[in-house]
């Protein structure tokens, strides 16, 4: 077997705040000879890149990729293979909807050695942005993380909404703004009530996060109206945590 010779460490950024990459993301990232980030990975955590730097752009703008995952795999692979020290700095986690794998199969194949470091990935940070717990004892004893925006070359959905809806689990939807009136349809067809509380969490860590707190009847209907993007949809009972805090709260307040 032929030994590696080059490294890249796939880093997971975090949802955006720069204070949620981890300790050892932020070390390689600062002994990096090169940089290879896109749109969602926390531009600011670039000012901790050494002087000298490469930094290499590969996001996409308007649904265009600035450059083809081909592309970016032969740019890890060079630089790697040039004995450089290459950060590829991901949104959230690199193995959570961030083609983590597929960039790490092709540096594998290349002969590039590859660490994985995890990041929090955006389905946490919006229960914590929206004080929603993910899973509850009482309301929901799992999470299902899940993609509202399959590959568009799928002749049809491989998701059976129908069949999640029966499992009453927690569903986080990453990439399913635009289809939420749809995805809502198909799981209220599954059996989930119409009053199911949902959270919109909208750019979740960021200076102007927000939370729309629906419900799935609602977002089935279409009545709900735009959310900033990068937002993800929590579905199930524990959305409806925050109301129950409150009202805690209330009564704390009245002694
Ligand atoms: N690897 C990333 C996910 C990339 S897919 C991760 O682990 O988080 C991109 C999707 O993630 C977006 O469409 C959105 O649904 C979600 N997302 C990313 N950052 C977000 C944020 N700060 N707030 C809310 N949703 C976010």
């Amino acid at each position: 077997m032929s030994k590696a010779i080059g490294a890249v460490s796939l880093v997971g950024a975090g949802p955006g705040d720069p204070e949620l990459i981890t300790v050892r993301g932020l070390k390689r990232l600062q002994a990096a000879d090169v940089v290879v980030y896109d749109e969602l990975a926390g531009k600011e955590l670039l000012a901790f890149c050494r002087p000298g730097v490469e930094l290499v752009y590969v996001g996409k703008r308007c649904g265009k990729h600035a450059m083809e995952q081909e592309r970016i795999n032969g740019v890890l692979v060079e630089r790697a293979l040039a004995g450089l020290r290459v950060v590829r700095l991901k949104g959230g986690d690199p193995f959570i909807f961030g083609r983590g794998g597929e960039e790490m199969a092709e540096l594998v194949r290349s002969g590039v050695q590859v660490e994985v470091i995890p990041g929090v990935t955006a389905a946490a940070s919006a229960g914590a942005a929206a004080g929603v717990p993910l899973t509850h004892r009482e309301l929901s004893s799992g999470v299902i993380f899940l993609t509202g925006h399959e590959r568009p070359d799928k002749p049809e959905s491989t998701i059976d909404w129908q069949a999640l809806a029966r499992t009453r689990m927690t569903l986080c939807i990453y990439m399913g703004v635009k289809k939420i009136a749809q995805i809502s349809d198909q799981l209220i067809a599954g059996g989930l009530e119409v009053d199911t509380p949902v959270a919109i969490v909208s750019r979740a860590s960021w200076a102007d996060q927000s939370s729309l707190f629906v419900s799935l009847g609602e977002l089935a209907a279409g009545t709900t109206g735009e959310v900033p993007a990068p937002a993800l949809a929590i579905i199930g009972e524990v959305a409806r945590f925050p109301a129950m805090v409150s009202a805690l709260a209330e009564t704390a307040s009245v002694s």
